[in-house]
């Protein structure tokens, strides 16, 4: 690990290590060079699309279908590795392994698995996960896309908005009320009345794409329902995955920041000194260190008990509430070290900074994981 002052490197197992370092060397050749002026533009890099397939990352914890069959912690390293490069990079892994590949595995029949598993873990398909609504965000049991009964089929009618790789899915798994109850729906590019539309003029995550899927009497064969997935439960379920991913990711993130600040501050001279010889710099410094060791044990402990099967998902979200926390901070304070360079994309800082933004916000908001901590704590759920 680049930033590893407790050695946690000793606690990785061969296997995990080898995992990180060709992660993080796919990051330095592959995305580093290109991540800027996607960020500016706006677009996905699509070609990084068969390169992460070929590294095992899509379906990465499955040992069927073609997955690469990793372990948890070799799945937060890559995550990790991936958000160091940028959060749109780990999101497009993240939506596509927790919230696509992960739901039809778990909730999907035989022939939506053999259909479907093998071209997403190839990276042949990529697919997007439909929950938010534009009006329903945070509270997704109030969601308003209705699917109706007609015939051998289902008549989907709805807005999803916020959507991650809407526009270059090959698939959308479409969360929509049957009869008043929560299911999920494969709904297929070019299906008739189903349409995907970029968001614009976002300044954060901007290198990844964002839309908004809408569906006007889409009709679907009723055998695209997932037979497995009834009730909020299962949309949440899969949202536990992600968050899993962006608790490791975060501090990639953070780590990402730490290590340009460190060569600046002591590389930028003021005053006829290294700026890295002031105190109030160095009190930053030491800051930034201590989150980021201390929010990777936090990982290094949650990955263990994602492994062992006993995870809880209020542990996943004190640590995706942590993490992103501490990498927003770290990531403005090193911005702040930066100085006016601090502020212009040819530093990566003010990227992740912005980036981290929507992290704080998506698969649940820093006060949504509170109150989920809140009422374990308590038992009282204080949602409403
Ligand atoms: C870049 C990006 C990518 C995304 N990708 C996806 C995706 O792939 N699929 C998908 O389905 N969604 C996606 N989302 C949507 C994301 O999950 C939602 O934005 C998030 O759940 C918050 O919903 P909202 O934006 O509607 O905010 P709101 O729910 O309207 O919240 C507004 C504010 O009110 C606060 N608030 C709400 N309720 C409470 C409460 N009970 N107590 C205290 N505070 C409260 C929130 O914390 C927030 O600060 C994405 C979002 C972004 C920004």
């Amino acid at each position: 690990m680049s930033v590893d002052f407790y050695y946690l490197e000793e606690l990785l197992t061969e296997e995990q290590r080898l995992i990180r370092t060709t992660v993080r060397h796919f990051v330095d050749e592959d995305v580093l060079p290109i991540i800027t002026d996607a960020f500016e533009a706006g677009c996905f890099p699509t070609e990084l699309i068969p390169k992460i397939a070929k590294l095992g990352l899509l379906g990465a914890t499955l040992t069927e279908y073609g997955g690469a069959g990793i372990d948890s912690i070799s799945y937060g390293l890559a995550m990790q590795e991936l958000e160091r490069g940028d959060t749109a990079i780990r999101s497009f892994c993240s939506v596509q392994n927790g919230l696509v590949i992960y739901p039809i595995a778990t909730f999907g029949s035989k022939e939506q698995k053999d259909y479907w598993l093998p071209k997403l873990i190839r990276g042949e398909a990529v697919g997007c996960f439909g929950l938010t609504e534009p009006e329903h965000g945070s509270d997704p049991s109030a969601l308003k896309t209705r699917a109706e009964r007609d015939g051998d089929s289902f008549v989907l009618n709805g807005t999803k908005a916020w959507i991650t790789n809407a526009t270059i899915a090959d698939l959308a798994i479409v969360w929509a009320k049957l009869d008043g109850v929560i299911r999920g729906f494969l709904v297929e590019k070019g299906t008739p009345g189903f349409s995907a539309v970029k968001i614009e003029h976002k300044m954060s995550a901007r290198a990844s794409d964002t839309g908004e899927l809408y569906l006007h009497n889409c009709r679907i064969p009723q055998e695209n329902m997932l037979p497995g997935a009834e009730g909020l439960k299962a949309p949440l379920m899969c949202i536990n995955q992600g968050r899993y991913a962006i608790a490791w990711g975060a501090v990639g993130a953070a780590m990402a920041c730490y290590e340009e600040v460190v060569e600046y501050t002591k590389q930028r001279v003021q005053f006829d000194k290294p700026v890295a010889s002031f105190q109030l710099v160095q009190e930053k410094l030491a800051d930034m260190l201590t989150e980021i060791t201390k929010a990777q044990l936090l990982c290094l402990r949650l990955g263990q008990l994602r492994e062992a099967g006993r995870v809880k998902p209020a542990q996943i979200s004190l640590a995706k509430r942590n993490n992103v926390a501490m990498a927003l901070q770290v990531a403005r304070m090193a911005r702040e070290l930066l100085g006016a360079n601090g502020i212009t994309l040819d530093y990566h800082t003010i990227r992740h900074m912005l980036n981290l933004e929507s992290v704080y916000t998506l698969e649940g908001t820093h006060h949504i994981q509170t109150l989920i901590l809140g009422q374990e704590i308590t038992g009282i759920s204080a949602f409403k």
